[in-house]
């Protein structure tokens, strides 16, 4: 099975969908950025926007990565807890780190608004719904660090309270953040890749990128099959497509992990609106964890590994994911899935996303853990003004050694990777 030929939702429900030809030939220009996703599109819009010639090579087509694949969730914070983070990098890095997450809903806000991009960007807030009696316990506890280092508020809720939100048999109560948003994300890459060339930038789509070589000119070429571009900058933004052959460094800092989705068919309003009650944006805390949401057009849109456990026959993911969708909500028993698809999320080894600079020259930003959405247009307007002013002051996320992942060897196979992100998650987790 190829998660990438299945389409997914999104793309059968977008806007007019602009086709762009491949690179032919030798192309100059300021600043070439590899992957056509969130973070390479933000990164051209804001640097086309102070005048730099930006140009994108994507393999595929724009969004056609996880950027056009995700559950549109633009959540506040990070896949770690904020209490975590907190223990692991102390209360200054901590708020800066959170002040960025908000900061990156309100970016994505600004730059939907500036450019009437139509995707569908509504600010609900999210829902984490608890599995579990303890988990409660422990929302209860982020709660109040929460409150108590950072002044930031959230709901926590006790499973009566929870059927106020969520019409589900399931969990044991939840909280809710009400600044999270949601939008279709893959109207919202077309949007700003439309934007984007129409500020001047070019994208060339079925182009992959296959060499990068820094010249002793201060010049960057990065070969395609049919063409070269010559650049001053280069970023490479591939997240969980990096290929090793591309760049062995950095594939070997990201651990690819799939994720798989599915979509019911259009359901009567009333129905979605009786399960999702104030069409907030939401995930569980299982440790395989579902993750969930109603559409615009009236679908519930459910996501997860598809696993029961590590050991799951591959071929089973999609059933695996429908049952999980009638754990959560029974009443969709009779519904009909619809859209069945996947992608690859970008996770680093500390489950936080790293953005940076190599010796070599090349610009960085991946591994969002799941929370691309939002971060990954703030970290390409960071790209965008750490490429325009190199003497930019600290960034939280900015990681300036980049060490390779444990058991990443040339023969590596995802397998083993995939164990590895279970075992850590389960040590988080339980
Ligand atoms: C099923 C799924 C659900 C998700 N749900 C959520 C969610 O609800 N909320 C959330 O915050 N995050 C979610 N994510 C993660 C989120 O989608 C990502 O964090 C975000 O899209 C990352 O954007 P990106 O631009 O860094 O990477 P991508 O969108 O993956 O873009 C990388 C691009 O690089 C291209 N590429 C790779 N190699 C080459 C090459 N050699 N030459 C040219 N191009 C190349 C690829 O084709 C791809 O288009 C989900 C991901 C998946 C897969």
């Amino acid at each position: 099975m190829n998660l990438m030929d299945l389409m997914p939702l999104w793309e059968a429900t977008s806007n007019n969908v602009t086709k762009r030809e491949p690179l032919e030939g030798d192309r100059h220009c300021d600043v070439v950025l590899i992957g056509g996703g969130f973070s390479g599109l933000s990164t051209a819009y804001h640097l086309q926007k102070e005048g730099y010639d930006t140009v994108i090579l994507e393999k595929d087509k724009v969004g056609g990565g996880a950027s056009g694949r995700n559950g549109g969730q633009i959540l506040t914070g990070f896949s770690d807890s904020m209490s975590s983070i907190l223990e692991q990098k102390g209360i200054e890095t901590a708020k800066a780190m959170l002040d960025m997450s908000l900061d990156s809903i309100d970016l994505i806000s600004q730059i939907i608004d500036e450019n009437e991009i139509s995707c569908g960007f509504h600010r609900n807030g999210h829902i984490v719904a608890a599995y579990k009696d303890s988990h409660v316990d422990k929302l209860k506890k982020e709660q109040e660090t929460l409150k108590k280092h950072f002044d930031y508020d959230v709901d926590v809720l006790e499973k009566h309270e929870l059927s106020n939100e969520l019409n589900s048999p399931l969990y044991r109560g939840g909280s809710v953040d009400p600044n999270s948003a949601m939008f279709h994300p893959f109207n919202y890459a077309i949007g700003l890749a439309d934007t984007l060339e129409g500020m001047g930038g070019t994208i060339y789509e079925k182009t992959e990128a296959t060499n990068i070589n820094h010249e002793a000119s201060n010049k960057v070429v990065v070969s395609t099959p049919n063409g070269r571009v010559i650049a001053k900058e280069i970023v490479l933004v591939t997240n969980g497509y990096t290929s090793e052959n591309l760049h062995k460094k950095i594939a070997r800092t990201i651990i690819p992990i799939e994720s798989i989705m599915i979509a019911t068919e259009q359901l009567p309003e009333d129905v979605v609106s009786n399960l999702i009650k104030k069409n907030r944006a939401c995930f569980d805390t299982k440790n395989l964890l579902y993750y969930f949401r109603r559409t615009d057009d009236n679908r519930i849109a459910f996501g997860g590994s598809g696993r029961s456990t590590s050991k799951s026959d591959e071929n089973n993911l999609f059933n695996n994911l429908h049952k999980g969708l009638l754990d959560v909500f029974p009443e969709l028993e009779d519904a009909s899935i619809a859209y069945r698809w996947g992608g690859k999320v970008g996770f680093t080894r500390e489950f936080l996303p790293y953005i940076g600079r190599l010796d070599d020259g090349t610009h960085f930003a991946y591994g969002y853990a799941g929370h691309g959405a939002a971060m990954s247009t703030l970290l390409g307007k960071v790209l965008a003004e750490n490429i325009m002013d190199n003497d930019r002051g600290f960034s939280p996320l900015e990681k300036k050694e980049l060490k390779t992942i444990p058991f990443y060897s040339q023969h590596a196979k995802v397998v083993n990777l995939m164990k590895y992100y279970y075992k850590v998650l389960d040590s988080i987790k339980n």
